[in-house]
C-alpha cells in the first residue's frame, strides 16, 4: 500500500519498564542511532485492538470496520503498515498529542513526542523520557520545603497549562501522579503529561468528562456540564491546596457526599493546618476552588499572580506536620492507584466479568465504577455497543 517499513526495534533498544497504565506500558528505550541526540526516550505502547479472528487480539473486541489510514499515518509520522482510522478513536491520547506536536512542543513543562510506531502489539508513541520522578514523590523527599517551592511547582505546571489551553487542548486528568519531573536535578523542569483523556476544547463531549480521579474533578465534569480549560484550573487548586496542607480540600465518607461537596465548592481551611500559609495562597485557591468556571483565574492569569511568581510566598520552612501529612496521603493514593490500574486491566481483559461483581470483589466506588463504565464505552467507541451492552448487564 505504498506504507514504509519502519519498526521500532530497529531504532530503539527497548528495556525495562518505567510504569503502567490502564491501557499502556511504558519503557525505557534507547536511540541505536549514535549520532542523535535524544538517546534516551520513554516508549509508551498503548495496545491495539485487533479483530476477534486475530491472534494479536487479546482482549477479543471485534476490529472496527474501518478507515484506510494508519493512526501514524493520521499523525503525520511515516508509518509501517495499515491500521484502521478507527483505532485513534481508541487511542484519544495519540490525536491530541499530535496537536501538542504541531502548537505546543518544545515547552519546558509539557511532555514532548518524538515519534510513532505501530506493529502488531499496538501504537508506540516514543516520548520525552522523564526520569525525575512524580511531583509528590519528590516533595515529600525534600529536605526543606516552603510555600516557594510550592509556587515553583505551580508556576511550572501554569505554564505548560497555558502552552496546551492555548491550543485549545484541556487536559482532563491533571493530577500531581501525571506530573513527572525531567531529571533529578534539583531544578530540573516538571512536565504535565499523560494525555491520554484529554481533549480538544472545541470537540469537548460532555458525557465523557467524568474521567479522573474524583478527589480532582471539577463540580461542572461533575454535574456532566461543559469542560473548558478552567476545568483544568480547579484541578490545578487541587493540587495547589494538597501541597500546602497535605490533604485534599474536599474530604467525604462516601463518593457521593464528596461529589456534592465538589459540586457546592464546600471546602475550608482548617484553623490549625492553614494559619502559617499566607494570605495570598489562601486567596489563590480560593479563586481557583470556585464553583463558577467563569469566575476562576485562567492559567495566563496565573503566571503574573503574586504567590505564584514568588513575591507572595513565604520562604519560611513549612510545619513538618504538613510534610509528613503529605507523605502518608501520596502513600496512600499510590496504593489505591496500583489496585485501580490492576482492576481496570483485569476488568478489560476478562470482559465478560460484570460490572457489578466488581463491587464485591475489589471494593469499587459506584463513581469509580462509573468511571470504568464511561472509559469502556469511549473505547468501544469504534462500534462495538455489543461488547458494551455484555459489559453493562
Ligand atoms: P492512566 O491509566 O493512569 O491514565 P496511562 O495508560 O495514560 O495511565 P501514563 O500515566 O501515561 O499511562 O503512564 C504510566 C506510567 O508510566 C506513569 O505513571 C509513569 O510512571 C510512567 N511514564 C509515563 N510516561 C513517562 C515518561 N515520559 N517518562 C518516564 N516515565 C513515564
Amino acid at each position: 500500500m505504498g506504507y514504509e517499513t519502519r519498526k521500532l526495534s530497529d531504532e530503539y533498544e527497548v528495556a525495562e519498564v518505567l510504569g503502567r497504565g490502564g491501557f499502556s506500558v511504558v519503557r525505557k528505550g534507547t536511540r541505536k542511532s549514535s549520532t542523535e541526540t535524544k538517546t534516551h526516550v520513554a516508549i509508551k505502547t498503548l495496545r491495539r485492538l485487533g479483530t476477534a479472528s486475530n491472534s494479536n487480539n487479546p482482549f477479543g473486541f471485534p476490529r472496527p470496520k474501518g478507515g484506510e489510514k494508519s493512526t501514524a499515518a493520521m499523525m503525520g509520522f511515516p508509518t509501517c503498515r495499515q491500521v484502521s482510522v478507527s483505532d485513534a478513536l481508541l487511542t484519544n491520547e495519540i490525536l491530541v498529542m499530535r496537536r501538542i506536536v504541531e502548537n505546543v512542543s518544545p515547552h519546558p513543562n509539557v511532555i514532548d513526542l518524538y515519534d510513532v510506531y505501530e506493529d502488531s502489539n499496538g501504537v508506540h508513541l516514543v516520548l520525552e523520557l522523564c526520569s525525575g520522578g512524580e511531583l509528590f514523590d519528590r516533595i515529600v523527599a525534600q529536605d526543606r520545603y516552603s510555600e516557594t517551592e510550592a509556587a515553583c511547582v505551580i508556576r511550572q505546571i501554569a505554564s505548560g497549562l497555558e502552552a496546551i489551553h492555548r491550543a485549545n487542548i484541556v487536559h482532563r486528568d491533571l493530577k500531581p501522579e501525571n506530573c513527572l519531573f525531567l531529571d533529578v536535578r534539583r531544578d530540573s523542569p516538571l512536565k504535565i503529561m499523560d494525555f491520554g483523556l484529554s481533549s480538544v476544547e472545541e470537540f469537548t463531549d460532555p458525557v465523557v468528562g467524568l474521567f479522573g480521579s474524583i478527589d480532582y474533578v471539577s463540580p461542572e465534569a461533575l454535574s456532566q456540564g461543559k469542560i473548558t480549560t478552567k476545568s483544568d484550573m480547579w484541578s490545578l487548586g487541587v493540587i495547589l491546596y494538597i501541597l500546602l496542607s497535605g490533604y485534599p480540600p474536599f474530604i467525604a465518607e462516601s463518593n457521593r457526599q464528596k461529589q456534592q461537596m465538589i459540586m457546592n465548592g464546600n471546602f475550608s481551611f482548617y484553623e490549625k493546618t492553614w494559619k502559617g500559609i499566607s494570605h495570598s495562597a489562601k486567596q489563590l485557591i480560593s479563586d481557583l476552588l470556585t464553583v463558577d468556571p467563569s469566575r476562576r483565574p485562567s492559567a495566563q492569569h496565573l503566571l503574573s499572580h503574586p504567590w505564584v511568581v514568588g513575591d507572595k510566598a513565604k520562604d519560611d520552612a513549612m510545619d513538618p506536620e504538613i510534610v509528613s501529612r503529605l507523605q502518608s496521603f501520596n502513600a496512600r493514593r499510590k496504593l489505591r492507584a496500583a489496585a485501580i490500574a490492576s482492576v481496570w486491566s483485569t476488568t478489560i481483559f476478562l470482559r465478560t466479568k460484570k460490572l457489578k461483581s466488581l463491587v464485591g470483589t475489589h471494593d469499587l466506588t459506584e463513581q469509580e465504577i462509573e468511571n470504568l463504565r464511561i472509559s469502556f464505552k469511549k473505547i468501544c467507541v469504534s462500534g462495538d455497543n455489543a461488547t458494551l451492552s455484555e459489559f453493562e448487564e
